[in-house]
């Protein structure tokens, strides 16, 4: 199969062109048709599969081939539970956009409010954001969404927990009409345990199961080192970084303060670290995730804030110094690597 048997809009293929992007993966072939068809869908399929573009390429694709409902609204919201991983989908879809008339903004917490009601003013087509700024403009009537036509939620299953339920009902609120159509993606989507916020959101989905529940990502070699205590533990971790030869590692600590002690040890003995937590500054997150995903730091150690859908091609170590508190969280943590096929290592080590 390939692209052109979508009857893709040609300036999405040369995009796609440009981009090195030859053949659909699978999520890609069995999610692009749904999504052009206006029905809602949950979609999952492992980590670093393709899932960006099987939103962004039927959310593109009914942007040029449908008239809008509204001049003023955006048409498309892509909502994502983190501000670097909206960064990142935000940079795909500019690569689209970049060759037709359509204009796209992101809309993140932590960057300046009055600056972003500005942006929205200038009606763009797509918005991509992150839940709770977005749901402060709205409050605010900064945006309007009553010609939303698509509403697409990335990660969707750390989207539908409780921490986001109130800005989504309310977003749901505002875009609530036929014409509506919703899509949710994550590699752990549970297909047989819809929340109450997802019945909401979707009206009688088709379901997409790459792999049909097996979200292992086989790409990914996983190992496991016991240890007795928070010295052994960094016994180890200095052994592996001595031994191993890796580009890039991701180290994933339980906490901030683990996160920055970890980050100032590493770097005291001699090792190129970046450490990104979510009480620094967003000038400074960006910063850092800039000049990581250069190759600046051989290092990054971070929280669960960076455990979805982040894609930084030199990754190929993931370690978990303290193992995370949910199942799912470690699948997206060390889907870091072994992204498109690539192979990954990760190492979990594992106390008492
Ligand atoms: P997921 O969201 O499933 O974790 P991403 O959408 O982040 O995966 O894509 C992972 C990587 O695969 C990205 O670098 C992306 O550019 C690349 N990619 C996406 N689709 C294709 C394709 N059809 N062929 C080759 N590479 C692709
Ligand atoms: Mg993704």
């Amino acid at each position: 199969m390939q692209f052109t048997d979508f009857s893709l809009d040609k300036r999405l293929l040369d995009t796609l062109d440009h981009m090195g992007i030859e053949t659909p993966t699978e999520i890609q072939q069995q999610a692009i048709p749904v999504g052009l068809s206006g029905k809602d869908l949950m979609a999952s399929s492992k980590t670093g599969s393709g899932k960006t573009l099987a939103f962004l390429l039927p959310a593109m694709q009914r942007i040029i081939s449908t008239r809008a409902l509204s001049k003023k609204d955006p048409r498309v919201l892509i909502l994502l539970p983190t501000r670097e991983l909206a960064n990142q989908v935000y940079g795909q879809l500019r690569l689209l956009v970049a060759n037709t008339q359509y204009k796209a903004m992101k809309i993140l917490g932590g960057e300046n409010f009055n600056d972003q009601a500005k942006l929205l003013a200038r009606d763009p087509h797509f918005v991509v954001a992150t839940p709770g700024r977005l749901a402060d403009h709205l409050a605010q009537h900064h945006l309007h969404l009553n010609g939303l036509e698509l509403l697409i939620l990335d990660e969707a299953d750390r989207m539908l927990d409780l921490g986001f339920a109130e800005q989504l009902k309310a977003i749901n609120k505002a875009a609530d009409h036929k014409r509506r159509q919703t899509l949710m993606f994550s590699a752990t989507l549970d297909h047989g345990q819809i929340n109450d916020i997802a019945a909401e959101l979707l009206k009688s989905p088709e379901h997409v199961d790459v792999g049909a529940g097996n979200i292992e990502n086989l790409d990914i070699t996983q190992r496991i080192y016991l240890a007795d205590h928070l010295d052994h533990k960094e016994a180890l971790l200095e052994s592996i970084l001595n031994n191993e030869t890796h580009k890039q590692i991701i180290i994933f600590t339980a906490t901030r303060e683990d996160t920055d002690r970890l980050a100032t040890k590493l770097a005291a003995s001699g090792h190129k670290t970046a450490s990104l937590s979510g009480n620094l500054k967003q000038s400074a997150r960006n910063q850092i995730m800039d000049q990581f995903s250069r190759g600046l730091q051989k290092i990054l150690v971070t929280t669960d804030i960076a455990s979805r859908g982040l894609d930084l091609l030199n990754v190929s170590l993931v370690i978990n110094f303290d193992m995370p508190k949910f199942a799912e969280e470690y699948v997206h943590r060390i889907g870091r690597t072994g992204r498109a096929g690539a192979k990954g290592d990760a190492i979990s080590l594992v106390g008492p």
